[in-house]
């Protein structure tokens, strides 16, 4: 395990070298890719990541990014100790990382678990029976994803308006009221007197036995940070605890696409990003087969290949997708219904790839996709 240690300090090189009024927990457009609207976002734990191109890391990943592009790897030495030299012997601000902090989160207390299985209970009942706008927006939204009312009720997927937990606790008596308004904004759902979760769409991660381990809530704003997890929980792959270990695990990118695959009998598990953590690894361990599903897009192919190294024994499942219309397997559900869909997907299973293989296509495929950059 890596020990505490100290590290220049990642805002003051972004400043320094790409954007002067660039801030913690805020986006800059990044200088990876080419974009207008800022999709590069600084976290205040000294790591950053890009939605847009999938890159990201620490403040040796930024400056060896900015300075060999896409063959940077910190893994190389030489790289990194040119990198590491030249911010050693600038004026950089060293700041303390704590890193077993970042890898060594709590476990949850039962006190927390009981207010997630509470908020996520709420959130349902507001989806399936809320009569408001924002509700109705939520439904639309699923039955547009062609995820069905009979999955909405198996998942417990809920709806969380502006202020859903308020208006819960209004229907509670004055004393269990304010019991548990705090118990919510103990477990860090109402923030400020602000909910976390509002205007979103809620997937919570339920277990067999029906707890909540945690909660993810998609924006309905296309202008919101488009997923949010609960704070100061270890991220999860969302719906392992409903998979059997002895059948086949199908691992997608987006909680969407596990909804989907879980719709159509398959076994799934989001990873709800594309970094894969050594947690989320280490809980596959008692998984016989692992497949992994991924989405038909660049930084997409290039995180399932990163997936790959970490297990090496998974295979690839590559569903036939309508280039440039579809990108993943709720694509697929939405445009082209439940029974070609899964006929797609039975095909698909038939024709598993190699990790090998799949690296040698995706690598291919970066060579075309990058030569028609190149000629935009
Ligand atoms: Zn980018």
């Amino acid at each position: 395990m890596r020990r505490n240690t100290f590290k220049p300090d990642l805002l003051t090189a972004v400043r320094k070298t790409v954007n002067p009024n660039a801030e913690y927990g805020r986006s800059i457009c990044c200088p990876f890719h080419r974009e207008t609207d800022p999709s590069l976002h600084i976290f205040e734990n000294q790591s950053w990541y890009c939605f847009g191109c999938g890159k990201g890391g620490d403040v040796y990943d930024f400056l060896g990014f900015l300075r060999y592009g896409d063959s940077w790897d910190s893994r190389n030495k030489e790289m990194f100790r040119e990198i590491k030299k030249s911010v050693d012997n600038s004026e950089f601000i060293k700041v303390y990382v704590d890193y077993n902090a970042q890898t060594q989160m709590p476990e949850i207390s039962e006190e927390t678990k009981e207010a997630f299985l509470m908020a996520a209970q709420t959130y349902h009942q507001a989806l399936i029976y809320g009569m408001e706008s924002g509700a109705d927006t939520a439904r639309s939204y699923l039955y547009s994803r062609g995820i069905t009312d009979k999955t909405i009720r198996k998942l417990k997927i809920g709806y969380a308006g502006r202020s859903e937990l308020h208006k819960k606790g209004i229907t509670l008596r004055p004393d269990e009221r304010t019991v548990y308004l705090e118990k919510m904004k103990n477990a860090g759902f109402i923030k400020y007197g602000k909910e976390y979760f509002s205007n979103r769409i809620i997937f919570p991660n339920i277990t067999k036995s029906g707890d909540v381990l945690t909660l993810t809530g998609r924006a309905l704003n296309p202008a919101a940070k488009r997923y949010l997890n609960i704070p100061n929980v270890r991220k999860k792959l969302y719906l392992l605890e409903l998979a059997d270990p002895e059948k086949e695990l199908y691992i997608t990118e987006s909680v969407t696409d596990a909804v989907s695959l879980h719709q159509l009998g398959y076994s799934a598990a989001a990873v709800n990003g594309t970094a894969m953590s050594k947690q989320m690894k280490a809980s596959l361990e008692a998984y016989k087969k692992i497949i992994i599903v991924p989405q038909n897009d660049m930084p997409s192919m290039n995180a399932a290949c990163s997936w790959c190294e970490a297990i090496p024994r998974c295979r690839i499942m590559l569903p036939e997708y309508i280039d440039g219309e579809e990108k993943d397997v709720n694509d697929i559900l939405r445009l082209e219904g439940e029974h070609t869909c899964g006929s797609k997907l039975r095909t698909a299973a038939d024709n598993l790839l190699d990790c090998s293989d799949y690296a040698e296509r995706v690598r291919k495929k970066y060579l075309l996709w990058s030569k028609n950059e190149n000629q935009h």
